[in-house]
């Protein structure tokens, strides 16, 4: 379970977060959404301590986000997270890009990384790209790279950053059948996304960010079809 309460950050001075509070449960999925700018972004980089915050306490499966390296540690092993550009490795090979974090990360032998790099490879439906560079990939399959070098690590919670948005639209369901793939094997995730098919499919609930803040959180179909401030209907509007 992941545990955000009375979270506040700024950059600098301003005010990023404000007073977020997000349960979310072992093996429930919740996405975000909200206009840009709104801190979902940060929100999420925030429970992998990509940043810091200031204010309030995030603990994830127990373990608190504290100031201790040894938390850190420890929390990004629960964690995988999954960006809107791939961040893959463009000088290794989609093999070694998932065997590597293993290696040096998790002092692996190489044998068992590059079988834990295929089976998840297998697994994104896209083993026979294993010896490829990134470069030589479609955009909708270096993020099933990058998805699959994330699980390689063993994660018990997955981050997903719009990892579909800077994908041309004929990839984009590739990508989101394997995020659904996780979502029924019961993975917990937040993902933050615009793609409300998707989160009509899989999200319990769905998350609206606006200027820092979350606004309402509702099961999908009441989110969607039910919002009820005026904030969340005017960003649907926009998105729909
Ligand atoms: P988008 O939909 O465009 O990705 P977002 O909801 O993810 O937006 P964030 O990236 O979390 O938004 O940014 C929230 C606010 O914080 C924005 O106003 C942004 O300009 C600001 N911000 C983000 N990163 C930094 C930074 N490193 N330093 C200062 N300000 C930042
Ligand atoms: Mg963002």
């Amino acid at each position: 379970a992941i545990e955000v309460a009375a979270l506040d950050k700024w950059y600098g001075t301003f005010h990023v977060l404000k007073n977020i509070d997000l349960t979310v449960a072992t093996g429930e999925r919740i996405v975000v959404c909200g206009p840009s700018g709104s801190g979902k972004s940060t929100l999420i980089r925030c429970i992998n301590r990509l940043e810091e915050h200031q204010r309030g306490s995030i603990s994830v499966n127990g373990i608190e986000l504290g100031d201790s390296v040894k938390n850190l540690d420890a929390i990004r092993r629960e964690v995988g997270m999954v960006f809107q550009h791939f961040n893959l490795f463009p000088h290794l090979t989609v093999k070694e890009n998932c065997a590597l974090p293993q290696i040096l990360a998790r002092g692996k032998r190489r044998r068992d990384a590059e079988e834990m790099a295929m089976h998840f490879l297998a697994k994104v439906r896209i083993p026979e790209q294993a010896d490829k560079y990134p470069g030589q990939l479609s955009g909708g399959q270096q993020q099933r790279v990058a998805i699959a070098r994330a699980l390689c690590m063993t994660p018990k919670v997955m981050l997903f950053d719009e990892p579909t948005s800077a994908l041309d639209p004929e990839m984009v369901k590739e990508v989101l059948d394997t995020m659904v793939t996780l979502a029924e094997e019961g993975m917990t995730m937040i993902v933050v996304t615009h793609e409300m098919g998707f989160a009509r499919k899989v999200a319990d609930r769905v998350v609206f960010m606006e200027a820092g803040e979350v606004i309402e959180v509702n099961e999908p179909n009441a989110f969607f079809d039910a919002p009820s401030h005026d904030s969340t209907r005017r960003f649907l509007a926009t998105i729909m």
